[in-house]
């Protein structure tokens, strides 16, 4: 038998488990009143916490320490290089791009360029000087003409009989010249198939193009331009 009495362990064990329910108790009232007083908004320090649960499902909503240490100033990420290439841009048509000096034999064929090269020199010559009013159009250009052709005529069908759409333009692909003054287009009209170069229209002395072979005779001339394909 001992007598050893219980008791006193029950005793010392009952004060610890009241300690500790005791701290417990507190420690969950004082959460409890934290909790109470942000609820109620009498936490001062709740006012400087910006509100996070705004955010939408999508958002991140950013950690409470980055936002209340202001002073730090966080490293700005930089957006990954996108591996994604460009999308490239359609490329005008080189006709359309690139506009000429109109007035001179840039853009012109080769062939044309040439042969107006050899009878400019015997024009002048003969004491006539040639000079191109027009020659190689960009495809803009040629729809700023039609356009006011169209008005000027009243339809599109009689603009064309001057103007051309610029698919079916010979200036546009540098294939014709327009000159002046008339002198030259009269020596031009009487010349030019010696260096293969002829009057294409009848209403038109001043418009030229490479239509023969040197030195043989110009295809008979068209009355007006067509809008068509050659
Ligand atoms: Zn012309």
């Amino acid at each position: 038998m001992t007598n050893e009495p219980p008791p006193r362990r029950t005793i010392s064990v009952r004060t610890r488990l009241l300690s500790v329910t005791g701290v417990v108790a507190v420690a969950s009232l004082l959460i409890w009143h934290s909790q109470l007083a942000d609820l109620l908004d009498l936490n001062p320090a709740a006012d400087k916490q910006p509100v996070v649960g705004g955010s939408g499902p999508g958002g991140t909503a950013p950690p409470a320490v980055e936002l209340s240490v202001k002073a730090t100033p966080q490293p700005v990420k930089m957006p990954p290089p996108s591996k994604k290439p460009t999308k490239p841009t359609p490329k005008p048509t080189k006709s359309a791009q690139v506009s000429y000096d109109e007035s001179s034999d840039e853009g012109l064929t080769p062939r044309l360029r040439s042969r107006l090269k050899k009878a400019t020199a015997a024009a002048k010559a003969d004491g006539v000087a040639i000079s191109i009013t027009s020659g190689r159009r960009s495809v803009a250009k040629q729809q700023k003409l039609l356009r006011e052709a169209i008005e000027r005529y009243g339809s599109y069908k009689a603009a064309t009989r001057w103007v051309l759409p610029p698919e079916y333009s010979a200036h546009v692909k540098g294939m014709a010249v327009d000159i002046g003054p008339q002198a030259a287009m009269v020596w031009l009209n009487q010349n030019g198939w010696r260096y293969g170069i002829c009057r294409r229209y009848d209403n038109e002395p001043w418009h030229f193009e490479a239509l023969t072979t040197p030195g043989r005779r110009c295809p008979a001339r068209e009355s007006h331009a067509v809008a068509k394909a050659d």
